[in-house]
């Protein structure tokens, strides 16, 4: 039985149509939309970029993109409806051209939705130009794409120069994160659950670990990300969003400003992190594999491409609970997760029973989205009471069958903003409030010169990760 909601008739502009992420994901990603029947015929999507193209040569570009990301081979059939829906306008974000075609195309009375999918710098650009050529109309959403910002005052000038044009209410700042299944699942499970929210607190759980690891090393974008690094690509954003929906409070209903309001108290409450609580960290040549210098084309590079680091909540629930989190390219295994370790129990009633067991409930985001529960057993068979840990598991594939057949986040994201619904994405307070505690973390490291360690390829991170941890008699979960 198929529960999907057709969301209402729309006109979705994407500046930057031509680029990688509108190719890779958000084209294909409205051809699912439509082929699973969300989009609805009436609705139209608009490519606007540099590029000379016309209609007939947008939607041979946009074919092409389908043919390779899509993953919708069997619909094909479909195709030519959804490229029929598909229109082109040549715009230059900083220049006059184009702009009154644009404004010719939009239909009243639909939903008039505009992704800023280009390189930060022209967003001031064209949320100026929507305006000023009359564009936008009342209600429209604008959908801007990270980085947004790479610091505070950055953050800041991005977020009045948005302001200027559009409410709050109108703009939706995409963190990909958010649009994952089981990041959604995380809140389902605390708040759905009698079981779980009663132990969400420093009484029961011992240690929260966030990791994000990935095989990749930074390629083709080597010199973008070199200005960056790992605490501002990965650690501001994404794993301080997921550390917010673990951390928060329950919000007191499911709705956008409740819930942004509950990860902004954890931002709030976040304590400084101290030098030695904090370790960055840069791949090494390989056999036959380059080294982040390499790949960054800086052999002077300071630039972290790994970050871990131990964290603190100033607040009732987590006082005294470390938060571990760690990010990095090239590492052993592409796997993101959340783990909850719960303190061991007070009393062992089972004699000989020296191995400590616990109960940690983990939360992969990829691959093989689920989540599982670590419980301890009686080991089966006669030996007598042999106590085992065993996940109880559950992987969406397995339980839910062809409805675990989640949209991809970008997707999500995008009917959520059709839809009119913020919850899942950043609000520009939060976004500052991030950026004001990741700031004086990174002015350390430049006053200090600081030189980050280098780790083996493949490996899970540097040496001195793994102390980071150890120092606390603790360990962390292994990437895999
Ligand atoms: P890209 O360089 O592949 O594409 C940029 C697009 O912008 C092209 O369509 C180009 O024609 C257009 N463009 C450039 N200058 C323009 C101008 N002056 N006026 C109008 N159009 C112009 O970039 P991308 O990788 O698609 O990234 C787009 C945005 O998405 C960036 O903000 C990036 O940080 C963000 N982002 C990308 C990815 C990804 O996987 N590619 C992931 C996360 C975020």
């Amino acid at each position: 039985v198929s529960r999907v909601i057709p969301v209402d008739t729309f006109d979705l502009v994407i500046f930057g149509g031509t680029g990688d992420l509108a190719r890779r994901k958000i084209l294909p990603g409205l051809f699912r939309r439509f082929i699973a029947g969300q989009m609805t015929g009436e609705s139209r999507v608009i490519g606007a970029a540099r590029s000379e193209l016309d209609d007939a040569g947008y939607r041979d570009l946009v074919c092409e993109a389908i043919a390779e990301f899509g993953g919708a081979e069997k619909d094909s059939g479909r195709l030519e409806e959804f490229l029929a829906r598909l229109h082109y306008v040549p715009i230059d974000a900083t220049g006059e051209g184009g702009w009154s075609d644009l404004r010719d195309l939009m239909r009243d009375g639909v939903v008039r939705a505009f992704y800023f999918s280009v390189a930060p710098s022209l967003f001031g650009a064209l949320a100026e130009r929507l305006h000023s050529n009359d564009v936008a109309g009342p209600d429209a959403r604008i959908v801007v794409e990270k980085p947004f910002g790479r610091d505070l005052g950055g953050a800041r000038e991005l977020n009045a120069t948005l302001a200027s044009h559009f409410d709050e209410r109108q703009i939706y700042r995409i963190d990909h994160y958010l649009g994952k299944e089981t990041v959604q699942n995380l809140m389902a499970i605390r708040f759905g659950n009698v079981l779980f929210e009663p132990l969400w607190n420093s009484h029961y759980v011992d240690h929260i670990q966030i990791t994000v690891a990935e095989t990749v090393g930074v390629g083709g974008r080597g010199s973008y990300y070199d200005k960056s690094g790992a605490m501002r690509d990965m650690v501001q954003n994404h794993l301080m969003q997921l550390l917010c929906l673990i951390a928060m409070e329950p919000p007191s209903q499911f709705e956008a400003d409740a819930v942004r309001d509950e990860k902004l108290k954890v931002i709030r409450a976040l304590q400084p992190v101290e030098p030695h609580q904090i370790v960055r960290g840069q791949y090494d040549a390989a056999a036959g594999a380059a080294s982040y210098r390499e790949d960054a084309e800086n052999p002077r590079s300071f630039t972290e491409s790994f970050v871990a680091l131990k964290l603190g909540i100033s607040n009732l629930r987590w006082a005294g609970v470390p938060f571990y989190l760690r990010t990095g390219k090239k590492l052993k295994a592409r796997s993101s997760e959340i783990a909850v370790v719960f303190k061991d129990l007070p009393h062992s009633m089972f004699e000989g029973d020296e191995k400590r067991h616990r109960n940690i409930l983990s939360i992969r985001l990829q691959p093989n989205e689920g989540i599982d529960l670590q419980v301890t057993i009686k080991e089966p068979g006669p030996g007598g009471m042999r106590l085992v840990d065993v996940p109880l598991d559950m992987t969406f594939a397995d339980a839910l069958g062809d409805e675990a057949e989640a949209p991809d986040a970008y997707e999500r994201l995008i009917m959520d903003v059709i839809r009119g619904n913020q919850t899942l994405f950043m609000r520009g307070d939060e976004v500052e409030a991030a950026w004001r505690w990741t700031d004086p973390i990174i002015e350390g490291w430049e006053a200090r010169s600081d030189v980050p360690k280098l780790y083996e390829q493949g490996s899970s991170g540097p040496e001195d990760a793994q102390m980071l941890i150890h120092r606390d008699g603790r360990r962390w979960r292994d990437i895999r």
